[in-house]
């Protein structure tokens, strides 16, 4: 089961629900990716997991050829650098909302 959770900005207000790197779910697995284009964070699907076999397979390797920001639609995405866990709209750290509730996406 995937786990998205609250992420917030203090310098600029921005805030995002994201699982913060590699997920998986019962049927997708998916990683997060910021867009050059809008500047947001998003949580792309990478593969699927067979239910049967119980394998992961991966729609391909070259991420940048076929995977697009949810929210644009643009293929300039990077993945999120989760060591930093940097604002995409004003380069600060951001931080776990400790509060905020979270959700189950799959
Ligand atoms: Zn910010
Ligand atoms: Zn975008």
């Amino acid at each position: 089961m995937g786990l998205q959770r609250k992420y917030r900005c203090k310098n600029c207000g921005y805030s995002v629900l994201t699982a913060a790197g590699r997920a998986r779910g019962f049927e997708a697995i998916t990683d997060t990716f910021t867009c050059n284009c809008c500047h947001e964070i998003v949580d792309i699907v990478i593969g699927y997991v067979d239910p049967d076999q119980e394998i992961e397979r991966f729609l391909k390797n070259e991420a940048s050829s076929y995977l697009k920001c949810g929210s644009c639609g643009s293929q300039d995405i990077d993945l999120w650098n989760i060591e930093n866990k940097l604002c995409p709209k004003c380069n600060s750290p951001i931080e776990i909302d400790s509060k905020a509730e979270f959700k189950y996406w799959d």
